[in-house]
């Protein structure tokens, strides 16, 4: 703890895979005496770089870049890139950490990683994205590779970032491989990969609603962010029968009790992706929603609430004003929404709440299908990886049921998803000896 006293996220990601998976290694002599969890708390390799890039008016901009190499026990680090200005050490080793235990969860082989920058792409023009990307990329290619570290996107890196990256990875190495997901479909992206991380969340929901005998048909959806996550999991909230009467940003949240159909989350995809607007705009499209300033949509009447922001986005009074409210399913769409106090509500009211590292998998999950598919130089259809999805996501469900029911039958996916994804990385790591 000593270590990363000033590093309160990844001591709070830490504390929370801790606290349930300790207990579970004093029960089992197997993972003891190993220093298992203390090697998995160590990063493998941090890099912390420069990045140098040219503005508009031609000036020199500096910022930093990062990339975790957390884990590799079970194979070559994975995980996105954020640029954000709030990133720093603290932030992407607690994502890289998660990231561990998450692609362990998604049984394919990938190991754990995380970077990006304190890059803002806000009010940035398409050619500062450009060349920052290609600056960022001209030191990244050094530390990266197909068989290596593949990163993604998160938080501020989408499609076209992913292309640009990419672009500057080919030219520097002269190599086409899979280094990174998430790319366009004419060079190597997997269908459904965009969709991935929203339709997992909800897939995740579903059987867990399924195991109380309930769905998501008539039921009141509250959804925050507005981004790729939130984007997705309203349209497959949507077509199960329920009504999303939600989306936020960093100003505030829209509160629209008609429900996001299909052609007003089409248009929040245009706002969002194509014209990087601000979700405020869609009461100016539809009068009858309102725009709420500077808060965040908890305090919204509902069934089932999917946080698909950011880290550290719903509290402790806010997890108590949603079981108040009759919420019965939180499934998280970002990474470690909730902060420790909501996680202890939730479980406390014991309704059904699924950790980040479990129910927002799909999209890691569907980059190792893109991996595959770049390996195999083939592209599976649309149903097929759906299909895959669908599965992968029903299996994580099922490890968290086996790992984390309680003796009174409530599951508690916390604990099921951190020993689930422990025991996987543990063999791996007792089998490959003390390195
Ligand atoms: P995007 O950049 O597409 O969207 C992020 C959304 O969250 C935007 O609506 C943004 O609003 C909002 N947001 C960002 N920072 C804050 C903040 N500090 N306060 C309030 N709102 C904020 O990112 P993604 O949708 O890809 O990622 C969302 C979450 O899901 C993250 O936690 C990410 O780590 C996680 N995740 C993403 C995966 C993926 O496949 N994309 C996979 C697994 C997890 P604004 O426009 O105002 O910034």
């Amino acid at each position: 703890a000593k270590r990363n006293a000033n590093e309160p996220e990844f001591m709070q990601a830490v504390r929370e895979v801790a606290e349930t998976v300790i207990p579970f290694i004093e029960q089992n002599p197997r993972y003891q005496g190993k220093m298992l969890l203390e090697r998995m708390v160590e990063p493998e390799r941090v890099v912390m770089f420069r990045v140098a890039w040219i503005d508009d008016k031609g000036a020199t901009q500096v910022n930093r870049g990062f990339r975790i190499q957390m884990n590799s026990a079970i194979g070559p680090y994975k995980g996105g890139i954020r640029f954000h200005p709030s990133v720093n050490l603290s932030i992407l080793k607690f994502l890289a950490f998660e990231q561990v235990f998450k692609n362990s969860l998604t049984t394919l082989p990938m190991g754990g990683g995380k970077g990006g920058s304190d890059f803002d792409p806000k009010g940035k023009s398409d050619v500062e994205i450009m060349r920052f990307c290609q600056a960022f990329m001209t030191e990244l290619s050094k530390h990266i590779g197909a068989d290596t570290d593949v990163p993604a996107g998160d938080i501020g890196v989408g499609g076209r970032e992913v292309g640009y990256m990419f672009g500057q990875y080919k030219k520097l190495r002269n190599e086409f491989t899979g280094v990174l997901t998430g790319k366009g479909i004419t060079f190597g992206g997997s269908l459904i990969r965009p969709e991935a991380t929203g339709y997992g969340d909800v897939y995740f929901a579903y059987n867990m609603l399924k195991t109380r005998g309930e769905s998501f048909d008539g039921k009141t959806v509250v959804v925050s962010g507005s981004g790729n996550v939130a984007q997705y999991a309203i349209e497959k909230a949507t077509q199960l029968g329920g009504k999303v009467v939600t989306a936020s940003d960093s100003s505030g949240y829209i509160y629209d009790a008609d429900g996001i159909d299909a052609d007003k989350l089409a248009f929040i995809m245009d706002l969002k992706n194509v014209k990087y607007g601000r979700i405020s705009e869609y009461v100016a499209k539809y009068p009858n929603a309102k725009f709420v300033e500077g808060k965040r949509p908890w305090e919204v009447k509902c069934d089932i609430a999917l946080p698909c922001a950011t880290q550290n986005e719903l509290n402790g009074d806010e997890a108590k004003m949603l079981i108040a409210n009759g919420c019965i399913c939180v499934a998280e769409g970002a990474n470690m929404p909730s902060t420790p106090e909501a996680v202890e509500a939730f479980i406390a009211a014991k309704i059904l709440f699924a950790p980040g590292k479990a129910s927002n998998a799909g999209g890691v999950a569907t980059s190792g299908l893109e991996m595959s598919q770049n390996s195999l130089r083939l592209s599976w259809t649309s149903e097929e990886v759906d299909d895959r999805l669908k599965r992968i996501m029903y299996d994580i469900h099922e490890s968290c049921v086996k790992y984390g029911t309680q003796a009174d039958g409530f599951v508690d996916y916390v604990k099921g998803a951190n020993i689930a994804g422990f025991v996987k990385v543990a063999e791996a790591m007792l089998g490959q000896g003390v390195v």
